[in-house]
């Protein structure tokens, strides 16, 4: 800490810390336009002068030197101050100092006396209101250059520049057009940092930013979209969302967003959202109905469907959406009110191969370490992830790592996102995954790039897998997954060489027929290299897709765990449940999501509750999904507009969504942070928590835990794992991550630092070798088909589609290569029909050179396009997580 005098008093402030941020220490307030705590420095504007030592600096750009006597206070700095801030105001139209403008600007020039007749500008040089969430008033513009620093050091898009010279110098997209036709991907950050409203988000939010923000009326919460967890922070005016804004001490987003969080809560209004619970008549129709008429029908169809093939005869999808309280309910639900283990949620879809993986090499189904650890990576394995669009926080988090001078390696079939700045980008054909993470580790042993103590003290499994590893040089593995054995050897001896490697990995991992051992397999580097459990690395860590996806499984809602992953098929745990439920636990594991679907077309699944999911849309082989939801013979959708599922359910129940209720998510790195209602559901909807205890009672059963905050205290009291977690600590603290033995006891942010939690406290290296996809191209079906996420969408895109996102990205589009297009004949732009083994779907051609040739991209996150209908019932020989990534297709033009 450095000791330094600010006008008579002392204060401490870290090494390195400026003299604002010492000023600041003490409680007194400098204007300073150009200064955002979140950028570098400029010290451009010169509003925050003080006298250190004698001499007049810019506060900003001076550091705190230890012994240093400051001066704030003084006539003729306060003088100085005041021109400053006065003269920038004098360039600007008086609109920038209006009586209600809340900008930094305003209120200097309001504390420093200058009134509004300070503003003398003409204006007349236009705006740009072409995006659907950032306007630009060039009037208002001081050339602070904030914006330009928040795009290019938070997100890294690198998308805006100041243009012009001296007195007209204005901010701009660099690419010179209109902004909505700019790099721009909408995080807001620009906006946030505006000191003067020249940069705003349209609408009732207009000139909020994180900075200027009431201080009264805000509801903290968690964003419901990506697992990254941003905290953010929501306005209301008259009972409707005015404005979300990034928490500035949000412990992953630390004051930045994305375009979904911040931006898209458009949905919440939209008049297609459900109000009254729907019950399909006679005719077929879907008729509005009372929820009481809704639950009676509910109950009847679980006791028939009981009654005609007992307690397995109903099963549950859970939702990754919901918040940990609704999916710890559910799980109760099915296991005490119907007494089966048929639940599930849709981790089963991308992320189980991760919890079955993780836990089999090092314990624990969760990453190993908190993301705060990425800060001292030096070399970033990135691992079929893009999450500069799908989960851009974190993006912008590793992309800066990179432009801070850490190393990066990118393993992905695309060159998209952080592949542009990849050390080594390898492209290795997709399905490949486990030969290309064998030759790296291939490479690490034979140039002596592990750490024996390591492997000798803290891990099992060296001899089987050297063994294999004999089977996998870096020319074989270049046959198999086409990544030339030069990359190979690169990327395996930065990552072997890095004094603090770290992985980062996503669903291009997971999503195959051996996704599971795609974990194991990536999980070899870090044990080789001693760099998961030590001081040493970021471990291994899976970037969770959707917001809650680690917290629906914690919470229990799969077919063969309980809360906290205690086995239905251990006596002990299932005793300790029964002692708390007052009800028996059954002791055969449920149906898994395809097991369901299976059973539903085969007869013996009667009655299918799918809360919030989609699965018309966004399970692979819908063709054969919505075969079995029209057999089931009741089906009972939560949702929150009429989607693809709910189309074809018996009864449809109209809930809230995550700005509409309370809870907890966790999120990617084991976070547990509160959900706050920062408005009310629409007409009769509910949270999913209140639906689940209206179907319980109307069957007669009470479940406890009549709150959210009930709910996690009971989980609590069942699961060592969450033992000390509380909505009250939860408030205090805003995220504690598991485990989390007792409410004295902190979270463990990075686990395994004594011992593994496996059986005998190692990490286990797997030797599993190399096995092809479920499909591979042919004469008929000659391209590979990979599904994955875009910038501006989410899912099945149920939320995203309604608002300003949908003119940011208006369709699905299928990328393919040149040589590709000009084989089948494809223009750009151009409707194009793709079919594969298992079905047909449309979508817009898009010809670039992100794919390689062979290989198409695309998302899906427009239900009406069926690209669900393409992909194969394929999926992971351990976990049953579908093969999204490898789907042999053609592709035709009309
Ligand atoms: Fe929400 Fe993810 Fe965007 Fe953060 S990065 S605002 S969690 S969608």
């Amino acid at each position: 800490m450095t000791g330094i005098d600010i006008d008579g008093t002392s204060v401490e402030v870290p090494e390195g810390a400026s003299l604002l941020s010492a000023v600041r220490a003490v409680g007194i307030e400098l204007p300073s336009l150009c200064h955002d705590d979140r950028l570098s420095p400029a010290g451009s504007c010169r509003t925050c002068l003080v006298r250190a030592d004698g001499r007049i600096v810019a506060a900003c750009v001076t550091p705190a030197v230890a012994g240093a006597c400051v001066e704030t206070g003084t006539d003729d700095l306060q003088l100085l101050r005041r021109d400053a801030v006065e003269l920038i105001a004098s360039a600007l139209p008086p609109r920038a100092l209006a009586a209600d403008s809340g900008s930094e600007l305003a209120q200097a020039c309001r504390s420093l006396g200058i009134g509004p007749c300070a503003a003398q500008g003409n204006g007349g040089r236009g705006g740009d209101e072409s995006h659907p969430y950032v306007h630009l008033d060039r009037d208002l513009c001081i050339a602070c250059g904030r914006c330009v620093r928040m795009c290019s050091e938070v997100q890294g898009t690198f998308a805006l520049t100041l243009t012009g010279r001296g007195a007209d110098t204005v901010v701009a997209p660099g690419t010179g057009g209109p902004w909505a036709e700019s790099d721009c991907v909408a995080c807001g950050g620009c906006v946030d940092t505006c000191p003067t409203g020249a940069i705003t988000e349209p609408g009732p939010g207009r000139g909020l930013t994180s900075g200027n923000r009431p201080a009264a009326g805000l509801t903290r919460t968690t964003c419901g979209y990506c697992g990254v967890g941003c905290s953010l922070e929501v306005t209301t005016r008259n009972g409707e969302v005015s404005a979300v804004l990034p928490s500035r001490d949000g412990p992953v987003n630390q004051g930045h967003a994305c375009v979904k969080g911040r931006f898209a809560h458009g949905y919440l209004t939209s008049p297609e959202r459900l109000t009254r619970p729907l019950l399909r008549q006679r005719d077929g129709r879907m008729e509005p109905v009372g929820w009481d008429e809704a639950l009676d029908h509910i109950a009847r169809g679980l006791r028939a469907a009981v009654d005609a093939g007992g307690p397995d005869a109903v099963a549950a999808i859970s939702s990754a959406r919901a918040t940990n309280e609704e999916n710890y309910l559910i799980q109760k639900f099915m296991r005490v009110a119907i007494g089966s283990n048929n639940i599930d949620n849709c981790s089963r879809l991308c992320h189980s191969p991760s919890a079955a993986g993780l836990a089999a090499s090092f314990g624990l189904p969760g990453g190993t370490d908190s993301f705060d650890n990425v800060e001292r990576a030096d070399c970033l394995l990135v691992v079929g992830a893009n999450p500069v669009e799908a989960h851009p926080v974190v993006g912008a988090r590793l992309l800066q790592r990179v432009l801070h001078g850490a190393r990066l390696v990118v393993a992905d079939p695309r060159a998209v996102g952080l592949a542009l700045h990849a050390d080594v980008h390898l492209r290795p054909r997709p399905g490949t995954n486990v030969a290309l993470f064998h030759g790296l580790a291939h490479v690490l042993l034979t140039e002596g790039l592990t750490d024996g103590n390591f492997l000798r003290e803290r891990a099992t499994g060296l001899p089987e897998l050297a063994e294999l590893l004999a089977d996998y040089p870096p020319d074989r593995v270049a046959d198999i997954t086409g990544v030339p054995a030069t990359d190979l050897i690169a990327a395996a001896r930065l990552y072997g060489r890095a004094e603090h490697p770290a992985i980062v990995y996503g669903l291009g991992v997971t999503e195959h027929l051996h996704g599971t051992d795609g974990v194991r397999a990536l999980s070899n580097l870090a044990i080789l290299r001693g760099a998961v459990g030590t001081d040493l690395g970021y471990g291994v860590n899976p970037l969770r897709g959707q917001n809650n996806v680690q917290g629906a499984s914690d919470m229990g809602a799969l077919p063969d765990v309980l809360p906290g992953y205690r086995k239905v098929t251990d006596p002990a745990a299932r005793s300790r449940a029964e002692e708390l439920w007052g009800a028996p636990v059954p002791q055969q594991p449920g149906m898994r999501i395809p097991e369901m679907f299976a059973a539903a077309r085969g007869g013996e699944l009667r009655a299918l509750w799918i809360v919030g999911e989609d699965v018309c849309a966004t399970d692979p082989d819908t063709q054969r999904v919505t075969q079995a939801l029209a057999t089931c013979p009741l089906v009972v959708c939560n949702e929150l507009f009429l989607s693809e599922t709910a189309r074809h359910a018996d009864v449809v129940l109209p809930v809230a969504s995550w700005l509409e209720k309370d809870g907890t998510f966790v999120n990617f790195d084991r976070r547990f942070q509160r959900v706050r209602a920062a408005v009310s559901p629409p007409g009769e909807a509910r949270t999913d928590f209140a639906a689940v205890h209206a179907l319980a009672s109307a069957l007669g059963v009470d479940l406890g835990c009549p709150t959210p905050a009930a709910a996690l205290a009971e989980c609590a009291r069942l699961t060592p794992l969450f033992a000390g977690l509380s909505h009250d600590r939860l408030d205090r603290e805003n995220a504690v991550p598991w485990p989390c033995p007792g409410p004295d006891r902190p979270g463990e942010a990075t686990l395994y630092r004594r011992r593994f939690a496996t059986a005998d406290g190692r990490a286990h290296l797997a030797a599993a070798p190399y096995l092809p996809p479920g499909e591979q191209p042919d004469e008929a079906y000659p391209l590979v088909l990979v599904t994955g996420r875009r910038w501006a969408h989410y899912n099945s895109g149920s939320m995203t589609r309604r608002g300003g996102n949908l003119g940011l990205d208006p369709a699905d589009h299928l990328d393919l290569h040149p040589d590709d297009a000009a084989r089948y004949g494809v223009r750009d732009g151009q409707q194009v029909t793709v079919e594969s083994r298992h079905g047909r779907a449309r979508l817009v051609a898009r010809i670039g050179r992100e794919t390689a040739p062979g290989q198409v991209f695309c998302s899906f996150h427009f239900p009406a396009s069926g690209v669900n209908r393409l992909t194969s019932d394929h999926a992971d020989t351990v976990t049953s997580c579908p093969e999204y990534k490898v789907t042999a297709v053609r592709v035709a033009a009309p």
